[in-house]
């Protein structure tokens, strides 16, 4: 089976043969049916297959639908994921567990036509508290960034002011915003997947963490699924270009 990357080439070849229009036509059309699996590299494969159907067809979105099956698992229930059995799960294990869920939750955005970043709140207990994803752009307004919703939903619902002992995973470096959200609510660990070096504000930008203005630092995990995380932020720039 061909390799994630070769795969990407090929793909990234095919898209450059297309005019501007029948680009547009055909990110839209894998817009509809790619984006529901949280396992890339499948969704390489398949990119792959409907490549090779519109190349022999130059066909309709339509003509797509019989591969919409492979797109039934998305509504599989969450925990279809090994759950990490907390005597021999490392803390690796445990965090890509939560990681996947909270890429779930990215999924969901892209869906939705918002930049795709997810967010899951986990307890002290290791329950998760929240999940949530982006809605600035159809959502009440701008600061409903996955992390700020997950935490408020979880303080809400909890009736708890500060989420003493949380740990806060998000599939994106969080912005200034989001970190200094973090501070006020006292998350004890903060685990992100892809950097994020232009809107960033942990290891890039204004690193709020590390700002005199910080007064709460959480203990930070980074790069937890950043390929994952990364690859799909990179489809959704791509398709709007
Ligand atoms: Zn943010």
């Amino acid at each position: 089976m061909a390799k994630t990357s070769e795969l990407r080439k090929q793909y990234e070849e095919f898209l450059n043969t297309l005019d501007k229009q029948t680009k547009k036509k055909f990110l839209n059309a894998m817009k509809k049916l790619t984006h529901a699996h949280y396992n890339w590299e499948d969704d390489l494969r398949l990119e792959n297959a409907l490549k090779n159907q519109w190349e022999k067809k130059d066909t309709s979105v339509s003509e797509f639908s019989d591969l919409n099956l492979y797109f039934l698992k998305e509504d599989e229930p969450q925990d279809e994921l090994p759950i990490p059995k907390a005597a021999t799960a490392t803390q690796e294990t445990i965090d890509e567990y939560f990681m996947r869920l909270a890429l779930k939750e990215a999924v969901q955005a892209y869906r939705e036509d918002e930049v795709p970043v997810g967010a899951v709140l986990v307890s002290p207990d290791g329950d998760v508290w929240a999940t949530a994803h982006n809605t600035a752009e159809h959502g009440l307004h701008a600061m409903a960034h996955a992390e700020t919703v997950a935490m408020s939903v979880a303080a809400i619902s909890l009736q708890q002011k500060r989420l003493w002992d949380c740990t806060l995973y998000v599939t994106l470096e969080p912005c200034a915003m989001c970190a200094a959200a973090m501070t006020h609510m006292r998350i004890k660990r903060l685990v992100y997947g892809a950097s994020n070096p232009k809107g960033g504000a942990v290891e890039n930008g204004v690193r709020f963490f590390e700002s005199s203005s910080c007064n709460h630092r959480p203990l930070i995990t980074k790069g937890i699924l950043c390929d994952e995380c990364g690859d799909l932020l990179t489809a959704f720039f791509r398709s709007k270009r």
